[in-house]
């Protein structure tokens, strides 16, 4: 059990906590993780970020603002966010978790199966943290602090990252935005899921964006989660398919099977996740192509 709680005021004021209580403290947002079994053995200090108004959803030009505190719950239910997003974050749980769960615990837990991970990925997220101040502030950042903070002028460090560079190396920092760029029009997007049993957590996802010239597929972005040790885009299957007529879901599989390198746990062998991946992309493929057709006509 944890004997230590803290909740600071300020941003600063939490980095600077963490600084002093070292590794074993954590981060405390809707606690859906936290404070579940997979958590249970850890009993070091807890930093909540109730006190920090991360909870803002902002519209802006060109790209949907989310603070780190933002629920699954609200992301669902906000028009303007991207709909990919908005059906990625109603596969979470049941209402209850995503009324607790936000979207700074959906990427700070860096679970390979997060549900939300892939779709931000194939929208080309990218997230702001706020560093402990160490003096190595890169340009621009001042703004990014006031940003977060309203103005309060504390003067730390912040620093903007892809979400893929995060999922690669991990948060050094206190997540708090997540940068959505709004989908350019007629940009379909699709998502196709795995679970054990329909209640169930699904365990491997997949996400595609894409737009349509023609018959032909405009910058298809692909991602999967759950198949290895982190959600990834598929580089070299997007690669394969700009420019291409739709292909056969056969050869979809074919190509997506030769590029992930799935690890055989207890949700699942490396044969079956291999093989999951490549039905999973089909069907996210299809569902963005079609969704190409249904954008054109709104
Ligand atoms: C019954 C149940 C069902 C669930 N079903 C699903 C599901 O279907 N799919 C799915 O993906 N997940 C599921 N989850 C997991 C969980 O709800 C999500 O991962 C959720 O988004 C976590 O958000 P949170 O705010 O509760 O995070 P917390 O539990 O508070 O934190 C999670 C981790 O993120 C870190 N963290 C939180 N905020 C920040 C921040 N701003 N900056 C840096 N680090 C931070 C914390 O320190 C901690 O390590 C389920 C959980 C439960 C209990």
């Amino acid at each position: 059990m944890t004997r230590e709680f803290h909740r600071p005021a300020t941003i600063a004021a939490a980095l600077t906590l963490k600084r002093d209580l070292g590794a074993a403290a954590t981060f405390l947002a809707g606690g859906t993780l936290v404070n579940s079994s997979r958590f249970s053995g850890r009993t070091g200090p807890l930093i909540s970020l109730d006190g920090l108004d991360l909870g803002r959803l902002e519209a802006r030009p060109g790209q949907i603002a989310l603070g780190a505190g933002v629920t699954l719950q609200a992301l669902v239910e906000a028009p303007v966010v991207p709909a990919a997003l908005r059906q990625a974050a109603l596969l979470v749980g049941n209402r209850n978790i995503r009324n607790q769960a936000t979207i700074g615990g959906q990427i700070g837990a860096m679970e390979p199966h997060g549900a939300l991970l892939p779709a931000l990925l194939t929208l080309e997220a990218s997230v702001v943290e706020a560093l402990p101040d160490d003096g190595t502030a890169a340009p621009g950042a001042a703004d990014l602090a006031r940003e977060m903070t309203g103005g309060d002028g504390q003067g730390r460090s912040s620093r903007v990252r892809s979400l893929e560079a995060v999922l690669e190396s991990g948060l050094e920092g206190l997540l708090c935005w997540v940068h959505v760029p709004v989908p350019s029009g007629g940009r379909g997007s699709g998502l196709a899921r795995y679970a054990r049993t329909a209640g169930d957590l699904s365990l491997l996802h997949a996400a595609v964006s894409l737009g349509r010239d023609g018959d032909r597929l405009d910058r298809p972005i692909v991602a999967v989660g759950g198949i290895g040790p982190r959600a990834v885009r598929l580089a070299t299957v997007e690669q394969a398919l700009a420019g291409a007529v739709l292909p056969a879901p056969g050869e979809i599989a074919t190509a997506v099977e030769g590029a992930v390198d799935p690890r055989s746990d207890v949700r699942g062998s490396a044969r079956f996740k291999r093989y999951m991946a490549g039905v999973l992309v089909a069907d996210a493929l299809a569902r963005a192509w079609k969704d190409t057709f249904e954008e054109a006509g709104r």
